[in-house]
Protein backbone atom coordinates (compact mmCIF):
# COMPACT_ATOMS: atom_id res chain seq x y z
CA UNK A 1 0.00 0.00 0.00
CA UNK A 2 1.22 3.45 -0.61
CA UNK A 3 2.15 5.78 1.97
CA UNK A 4 -0.38 8.03 2.30
CA UNK A 5 -3.02 5.18 2.04
CA UNK A 6 -1.74 3.66 5.16
CA UNK A 7 -4.25 5.03 7.28
CA UNK A 8 -3.88 3.43 10.16
CA UNK A 9 -0.23 3.98 10.61
CA UNK A 10 0.91 5.48 14.19
CA UNK A 11 2.03 8.60 13.25
CA UNK A 12 4.92 10.39 15.33
CA UNK A 13 4.45 13.55 13.91
CA UNK A 14 0.62 15.82 14.33
CA UNK A 15 1.45 18.78 12.33
CA UNK A 16 4.10 20.03 8.86
CA UNK A 17 5.87 21.85 11.82
CA UNK A 18 6.95 18.58 13.50
CA UNK A 19 7.59 16.99 10.68
CA UNK A 20 10.00 18.77 9.45
CA UNK A 21 11.58 18.91 13.08
CA UNK A 22 11.44 14.78 13.18
CA UNK A 23 13.25 14.95 9.55
CA UNK A 24 15.91 17.44 10.67
CA UNK A 25 16.93 16.17 13.53
CA UNK A 26 16.72 12.54 11.93
CA UNK A 27 19.35 13.59 9.20
CA UNK A 28 21.17 15.89 11.57
CA UNK A 29 21.57 14.56 15.16
CA UNK A 30 22.77 15.67 17.41
CA UNK A 31 21.24 18.84 16.46
CA UNK A 32 20.08 22.08 18.89
CA UNK A 33 16.40 24.01 18.27
CA UNK A 34 18.89 27.05 16.71
CA UNK A 35 20.32 24.55 14.44
CA UNK A 36 17.12 23.33 13.47
CA UNK A 37 15.60 27.26 13.34
CA UNK A 38 18.87 28.22 10.92
CA UNK A 39 18.01 25.51 8.76
CA UNK A 40 14.20 25.97 8.91
CA UNK A 41 14.06 29.38 8.90
CA UNK A 42 10.58 29.11 11.20
CA UNK A 43 10.29 31.73 14.27
CA UNK A 44 12.35 30.10 17.26
CA UNK A 45 8.97 30.45 19.63
CA UNK A 46 7.32 27.63 16.74
CA UNK A 47 10.20 25.24 16.79
CA UNK A 48 10.63 25.64 20.65
CA UNK A 49 6.91 24.90 21.15
CA UNK A 50 6.35 21.60 18.65
CA UNK A 51 9.98 20.67 20.49
CA UNK A 52 8.49 20.38 23.56
CA UNK A 53 5.54 18.56 22.84
CA UNK A 54 7.79 15.83 20.79
CA UNK A 55 10.04 15.87 24.01
CA UNK A 56 6.75 15.17 26.16
CA UNK A 57 5.95 12.67 24.16
CA UNK A 58 9.12 10.86 24.34
CA UNK A 59 9.66 11.14 20.32
CA UNK A 60 11.96 13.12 20.82
CA UNK A 61 15.13 13.02 23.54
CA UNK A 62 17.92 15.37 24.44
CA UNK A 63 21.34 14.85 26.04
CA UNK A 64 24.31 17.20 27.13
CA UNK A 65 24.17 20.03 29.17
CA UNK A 66 24.05 18.41 32.65
CA UNK A 67 27.64 16.73 32.75
CA UNK A 68 29.57 18.56 35.13
CA UNK A 69 32.86 16.04 34.50
CA UNK A 70 34.75 17.85 31.49
CA UNK A 71 33.67 20.25 29.05
CA UNK A 72 30.25 20.99 28.77
CA UNK A 73 28.56 18.94 26.42
CA UNK A 74 26.54 20.94 23.08
CA UNK A 75 23.02 20.16 24.06
CA UNK A 76 21.49 17.91 21.67
CA UNK A 77 17.80 16.67 19.86
CA UNK A 78 17.89 12.82 19.05
CA UNK A 79 15.31 10.62 18.11
CA UNK A 80 14.06 8.26 20.68
CA UNK A 81 15.46 5.08 20.22
CA UNK A 82 13.19 3.45 22.63
CA UNK A 83 9.85 5.30 21.49
CA UNK A 84 9.36 2.17 19.87
CA UNK A 85 10.29 -0.29 16.41
CA UNK A 86 9.49 -1.24 12.95
CA UNK A 87 10.54 -4.09 10.93
CA UNK A 88 11.37 -4.93 7.42
CA UNK A 89 10.80 -8.08 5.79
CA UNK A 90 12.94 -8.86 2.23
CA UNK A 91 11.77 -11.96 0.68
CA UNK A 92 12.87 -13.69 -2.98
CA UNK A 93 13.52 -16.88 -4.19
CA UNK A 94 16.45 -17.17 -1.87
CA UNK A 95 14.88 -16.84 1.06
CA UNK A 96 13.58 -14.23 3.34
CA UNK A 97 15.79 -11.48 5.32
CA UNK A 98 14.23 -9.23 7.85
CA UNK A 99 15.12 -6.47 10.31
CA UNK A 100 14.12 -4.82 13.19
CA UNK A 101 14.68 -1.23 13.63
CA UNK A 102 14.56 1.26 16.51
CA UNK A 103 12.83 4.70 16.25
CA UNK A 104 16.47 6.13 15.87
CA UNK A 105 16.79 4.45 12.10
CA UNK A 106 18.97 1.70 14.44
CA UNK A 107 19.07 -1.98 13.52
CA UNK A 108 17.80 -3.90 17.29
CA UNK A 109 17.66 -6.99 15.49
CA UNK A 110 18.18 -8.88 12.29
CA UNK A 111 17.32 -12.83 11.08
CA UNK A 112 18.06 -14.70 7.55
CA UNK A 113 16.35 -17.74 6.33
CA UNK A 114 17.96 -19.62 3.28
CA UNK A 115 15.01 -20.76 1.65
CA UNK A 116 14.10 -21.82 -1.85
CA UNK A 117 10.71 -19.99 -2.61
CA UNK A 118 11.09 -19.73 -6.23
CA UNK A 119 8.27 -22.39 -6.68
CA UNK A 120 6.36 -22.53 -3.33
CA UNK A 121 2.75 -21.50 -3.29
CA UNK A 122 1.75 -17.93 -2.32
CA UNK A 123 -0.15 -19.57 0.70
CA UNK A 124 3.44 -20.86 1.94
CA UNK A 125 5.02 -18.04 1.25
CA UNK A 126 2.99 -15.57 3.23
CA UNK A 127 3.03 -17.89 5.88
CA UNK A 128 6.59 -18.12 6.18
CA UNK A 129 6.70 -14.03 6.09
CA UNK A 130 4.14 -13.83 8.91
CA UNK A 131 6.39 -16.28 11.31
CA UNK A 132 9.50 -14.64 10.58
CA UNK A 133 7.89 -11.24 11.40
CA UNK A 134 6.68 -13.25 14.69
CA UNK A 135 9.92 -14.67 15.65
CA UNK A 136 11.97 -11.66 15.03
CA UNK A 137 9.44 -9.90 17.68
CA UNK A 138 10.16 -12.49 19.89
CA UNK A 139 14.17 -11.79 19.93
CA UNK A 140 13.55 -7.84 20.32
CA UNK A 141 13.21 -6.75 24.08
CA UNK A 142 10.63 -4.26 23.32
CA UNK A 143 6.84 -5.21 24.09
CA UNK A 144 4.80 -6.16 20.69
CA UNK A 145 2.92 -2.97 21.40
CA UNK A 146 5.72 -1.07 20.61
CA UNK A 147 5.94 -1.97 16.80
CA UNK A 148 4.19 0.75 14.51
CA UNK A 149 4.82 -0.95 11.09
CA UNK A 150 5.77 -3.83 8.62
CA UNK A 151 7.52 -3.57 5.37
CA UNK A 152 7.48 -5.77 2.95
CA UNK A 153 10.09 -5.64 0.18
CA UNK A 154 8.93 -7.38 -2.85
CA UNK A 155 10.89 -8.38 -5.86
CA UNK A 156 8.14 -8.28 -7.82
CA UNK A 157 5.55 -5.53 -9.90
CA UNK A 158 3.36 -3.76 -7.38
CA UNK A 159 0.62 -2.03 -7.88
CA UNK A 160 0.69 0.57 -5.29
CA UNK A 161 -3.36 1.00 -4.58
CA UNK A 162 -4.48 -2.67 -4.30
CA UNK A 163 -1.15 -3.44 -1.59
CA UNK A 164 -0.90 -6.25 -4.58
CA UNK A 165 2.24 -8.25 -5.78
CA UNK A 166 1.36 -8.29 -9.77
CA UNK A 167 4.26 -10.37 -10.52
CA UNK A 168 7.75 -11.41 -9.90
CA UNK A 169 9.71 -13.22 -12.79
CA UNK A 170 11.86 -15.06 -10.10
CA UNK A 171 8.88 -16.90 -8.01
CA UNK A 172 6.93 -18.76 -10.12
CA UNK A 173 3.36 -18.42 -8.59
CA UNK A 174 3.75 -14.78 -6.78
CA UNK A 175 1.34 -13.09 -8.98
CA UNK A 176 -1.93 -11.35 -7.76
CA UNK A 177 -0.85 -11.76 -4.13
CA UNK A 178 -2.62 -9.80 -1.91
CA UNK A 179 0.07 -8.96 0.51
CA UNK A 180 -0.84 -5.81 1.91
CA UNK A 181 -4.22 -7.35 3.19
CA UNK A 182 -3.21 -10.51 3.89
CA UNK A 183 0.10 -9.80 6.19
CA UNK A 184 -2.00 -6.82 8.08
CA UNK A 185 -5.19 -9.50 8.73
CA UNK A 186 -2.27 -12.02 9.95
CA UNK A 187 0.09 -9.56 11.69
CA UNK A 188 -2.72 -6.80 13.31
CA UNK A 189 -0.12 -4.49 11.96
CA UNK A 190 -0.23 -1.46 9.53
CA UNK A 191 2.37 -3.31 6.59
CA UNK A 192 3.93 -0.90 3.82
CA UNK A 193 4.59 -3.00 0.35
CA UNK A 194 7.06 -1.63 -1.90
CA UNK A 195 10.03 -2.65 -4.21
CA UNK A 196 13.56 -3.89 -3.98
CA UNK A 197 15.27 -0.87 -6.18
CA UNK A 198 12.95 1.77 -3.87
CA UNK A 199 14.23 -0.58 -0.79
CA UNK A 200 17.80 -0.57 -0.96
CA UNK A 201 18.59 3.33 -2.28
CA UNK A 202 16.23 4.66 0.57
CA UNK A 203 18.64 2.31 2.72
CA UNK A 204 22.09 3.92 1.49
CA UNK A 205 20.20 6.98 1.69
CA UNK A 206 19.36 7.24 5.00
CA UNK A 207 22.01 5.03 7.14
CA UNK A 208 24.64 5.94 5.29
CA UNK A 209 24.74 9.02 3.75
CA UNK A 210 21.85 10.68 6.14
CA UNK A 211 20.19 12.01 3.42
CA UNK A 212 22.67 14.22 2.54
CA UNK A 213 23.01 14.07 -1.26
CA UNK A 214 19.94 15.43 -4.27
CA UNK A 215 21.23 13.04 -6.75
CA UNK A 216 22.41 9.62 -6.21
CA UNK A 217 22.65 6.42 -8.39
CA UNK A 218 22.75 3.49 -6.37
CA UNK A 219 24.34 0.54 -8.44
CA UNK A 220 22.97 -2.81 -7.00
CA UNK A 221 25.12 -6.04 -7.99
CA UNK A 222 24.58 -10.19 -7.63
CA UNK A 223 22.84 -12.03 -10.23
CA UNK A 224 21.17 -9.23 -11.35
CA UNK A 225 22.37 -5.62 -12.16
CA UNK A 226 19.77 -2.50 -11.06
CA UNK A 227 20.25 1.02 -10.14
CA UNK A 228 18.37 2.82 -7.72
CA UNK A 229 18.14 6.55 -8.76
CA UNK A 230 17.15 10.01 -6.33
CA UNK A 231 17.27 13.08 -8.73
CA UNK A 232 16.52 16.33 -7.36
CA UNK A 233 15.46 14.93 -3.72
CA UNK A 234 12.80 12.82 -5.30
CA UNK A 235 13.00 8.88 -5.54
CA UNK A 236 12.63 7.26 -9.21
CA UNK A 237 10.50 4.36 -9.28
CA UNK A 238 8.51 4.78 -12.90
CA UNK A 239 5.52 3.12 -14.16
CA UNK A 240 4.72 0.31 -12.07
CA UNK A 241 8.01 1.03 -10.27
CA UNK A 242 10.12 -0.71 -12.66
CA UNK A 243 13.14 1.82 -13.83
CA UNK A 244 16.27 1.02 -12.50
CA UNK A 245 16.96 -2.21 -15.05
CA UNK A 246 20.29 -1.46 -15.61
CA UNK A 247 21.14 -5.00 -16.33
CA UNK A 248 19.11 -5.37 -19.46
CA UNK A 249 20.73 -2.79 -20.98
CA UNK A 250 22.08 -3.98 -24.17
CA UNK A 251 25.63 -3.69 -24.71
CA UNK A 252 27.20 -5.77 -27.02
CA UNK A 253 26.76 -8.01 -30.17
CA UNK A 254 27.46 -11.40 -28.36
CA UNK A 255 24.64 -14.12 -28.36
CA UNK A 256 24.84 -14.52 -24.50
CA UNK A 257 21.35 -14.93 -23.66
CA UNK A 258 19.83 -13.10 -20.85
CA UNK A 259 17.03 -14.63 -18.52
CA UNK A 260 14.87 -11.54 -19.63
CA UNK A 261 15.00 -13.37 -23.01
CA UNK A 262 16.72 -10.96 -24.94
CA UNK A 263 21.08 -11.17 -26.05
CA UNK A 264 23.87 -9.18 -25.00
CA UNK A 265 22.75 -7.73 -22.21
CA UNK A 266 25.12 -6.21 -19.40
CA UNK A 267 23.83 -8.98 -16.71
CA UNK A 268 23.94 -11.60 -19.17
CA UNK A 269 27.95 -9.96 -19.73
CA UNK A 270 29.06 -9.43 -16.53
CA UNK A 271 26.19 -10.20 -13.25
CA UNK A 272 27.85 -12.82 -10.94
CA UNK A 273 25.78 -15.24 -12.78
CA UNK A 274 27.21 -14.55 -15.86
CA UNK A 275 30.86 -14.34 -14.30
CA UNK A 276 30.75 -18.19 -12.82
CA UNK A 277 29.02 -19.31 -16.36
CA UNK A 278 32.30 -17.41 -18.26
CA UNK A 279 34.76 -19.23 -15.26
CA UNK A 280 32.92 -22.37 -15.42
CA UNK A 281 33.79 -22.45 -19.10
CA UNK A 282 37.35 -21.28 -18.69
CA UNK A 283 38.50 -23.46 -16.45
CA UNK A 284 39.38 -26.72 -18.31
CA UNK A 285 41.52 -24.62 -20.59
CA UNK A 286 43.24 -22.85 -17.79
CA UNK A 287 45.43 -23.50 -14.91
CA UNK A 288 43.06 -21.80 -12.07
CA UNK A 289 42.26 -22.22 -8.32
CA UNK A 290 38.78 -22.35 -9.34
CA UNK A 291 39.24 -25.54 -11.17
CA UNK A 292 38.92 -27.10 -7.17
CA UNK A 293 35.69 -25.37 -6.35
CA UNK A 294 32.77 -27.71 -6.66
CA UNK A 295 30.00 -25.71 -7.81
CA UNK A 296 31.49 -22.48 -8.78
CA UNK A 297 29.28 -19.25 -8.18
CA UNK A 298 29.73 -15.69 -8.84
CA UNK A 299 31.20 -14.50 -5.73
CA UNK A 300 33.81 -17.51 -5.82
CA UNK A 301 35.38 -15.72 -9.14
CA UNK A 302 35.59 -12.31 -7.34
CA UNK A 303 37.19 -13.62 -4.37
CA UNK A 304 39.58 -15.20 -6.55
CA UNK A 305 40.31 -12.17 -8.81
CA UNK A 306 41.06 -10.31 -4.99
CA UNK A 307 43.62 -13.37 -4.84
CA UNK A 308 44.91 -12.89 -8.07
CA UNK A 309 43.94 -15.74 -9.81
CA UNK A 310 45.32 -15.10 -13.27
CA UNK A 311 41.46 -16.36 -15.56
CA UNK A 312 39.06 -14.71 -12.50
CA UNK A 313 41.15 -11.84 -12.55
CA UNK A 314 40.50 -11.42 -16.50
CA UNK A 315 36.59 -12.40 -16.46
CA UNK A 316 36.10 -9.87 -13.31
CA UNK A 317 38.17 -7.12 -14.69
CA UNK A 318 36.21 -7.32 -18.33
CA UNK A 319 32.71 -8.09 -16.40
CA UNK A 320 33.64 -4.65 -14.17
CA UNK A 321 34.75 -2.94 -17.45
CA UNK A 322 31.88 -3.47 -18.91
CA UNK A 323 29.66 -2.42 -15.82
CA UNK A 324 31.61 0.95 -15.56
CA UNK A 325 30.52 2.01 -19.45
CA UNK A 326 27.30 1.25 -18.85
CA UNK A 327 27.23 3.58 -15.53
CA UNK A 328 29.20 6.26 -17.46
CA UNK A 329 25.97 6.25 -20.10
CA UNK A 330 23.13 6.23 -17.11
CA UNK A 331 25.35 9.06 -15.30
CA UNK A 332 25.78 11.13 -18.49
CA UNK A 333 21.98 11.33 -18.89
CA UNK A 334 21.08 11.79 -15.05
CA UNK A 335 23.88 13.27 -13.41
CA UNK A 336 24.09 12.32 -10.16
CA UNK A 337 26.11 13.75 -7.85
CA UNK A 338 27.34 11.05 -6.67
CA UNK A 339 27.90 6.91 -7.69
CA UNK A 340 27.54 4.49 -5.03
CA UNK A 341 28.16 0.51 -6.03
CA UNK A 342 27.12 -2.16 -3.61
CA UNK A 343 29.39 -3.36 -1.65
CA UNK A 344 29.75 -6.85 -3.25
CA UNK A 345 31.78 -5.12 -5.70
CA UNK A 346 34.86 -4.84 -2.75
CA UNK A 347 35.27 -8.50 -2.82
CA UNK A 348 36.84 -8.38 -6.41
CA UNK A 349 39.76 -6.44 -4.53
CA UNK A 350 41.75 -3.50 -4.94
CA UNK A 351 43.01 -3.86 -8.57
CA UNK A 352 39.66 -4.69 -9.96
CA UNK A 353 37.57 -2.10 -8.07
CA UNK A 354 40.19 0.56 -9.81
CA UNK A 355 38.83 -1.28 -13.29
CA UNK A 356 35.58 -0.08 -13.14
CA UNK A 357 36.71 3.45 -11.07
CA UNK A 358 38.91 3.77 -14.70
CA UNK A 359 36.39 2.56 -16.95
CA UNK A 360 33.53 5.02 -15.61
CA UNK A 361 35.94 8.10 -15.22
CA UNK A 362 36.81 7.36 -18.73
CA UNK A 363 33.67 6.90 -20.15
CA UNK A 364 31.98 10.01 -18.34
CA UNK A 365 31.95 13.43 -19.77
CA UNK A 366 34.07 15.87 -18.33
CA UNK A 367 31.83 18.08 -17.22
CA UNK A 368 30.16 15.49 -15.16
CA UNK A 369 33.34 13.98 -14.47
CA UNK A 370 34.33 17.19 -12.46
CA UNK A 371 31.59 17.28 -9.60
CA UNK A 372 30.81 12.95 -9.63
CA UNK A 373 31.70 10.88 -6.50
CA UNK A 374 31.96 7.37 -6.79
CA UNK A 375 32.06 4.97 -4.24
CA UNK A 376 31.51 1.90 -2.63
CA UNK A 377 28.85 0.95 -0.18
CA UNK A 378 29.39 0.25 3.33
CA UNK A 379 26.49 -1.54 4.24
CA UNK A 380 26.68 -5.29 3.22
CA UNK A 381 23.65 -7.47 4.15
CA UNK A 382 20.23 -6.81 4.61
CA UNK A 383 20.09 -3.93 2.74
CA UNK A 384 16.54 -4.20 0.83
CA UNK A 385 14.86 -5.12 4.51
CA UNK A 386 16.74 -2.22 5.99
CA UNK A 387 15.76 0.05 3.19
CA UNK A 388 11.86 -1.24 4.06
CA UNK A 389 12.40 -0.50 7.61
CA UNK A 390 13.59 2.59 7.28
CA UNK A 391 10.51 3.61 4.57
CA UNK A 392 7.97 2.81 7.02
CA UNK A 393 9.52 4.46 9.92
CA UNK A 394 9.78 7.91 7.33
CA UNK A 395 6.14 7.38 7.05
CA UNK A 396 5.82 7.77 10.78
CA UNK A 397 7.92 10.81 10.92
CA UNK A 398 5.17 11.81 8.57
CA UNK A 399 2.18 13.68 9.59
ZN1 LIG B 1 18.28 -8.93 -20.15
Amino acid sequence: MSIDKLLNLNKLAANGTQTTILQIVRDNSPISRSGIVSLTGQPHAAISRSTAILLSKNILVEDGGTDTKGPRRKRGLRLNPDYGYVIGIEYGPDGIEAVAMNTAYQPIAKSTKTIDLANRDQKEILELICATVKSIQKDIKMPAAQCLGVAAVDPGLIDDDAGISALATTMEHWNNVPVVNTLEEQLKLPVLLLGTSTAKILAVDRLELNNSIANLLYIEYGKGIACGMKLNNTYISGQGHLAGELGHLQISNSQAVCRCGGVGCLEAMASLTAIAKTAAAGIESNNSSLSQKHELTGMDVLRAAAQHDRLASRIVDEALERLGVAVAGIVNILSPKMVLFDSVINEAGSEAVAVLMRSLQKTVLASHRRQLEIRISSLTSHIGALGGAAAILDACLTA
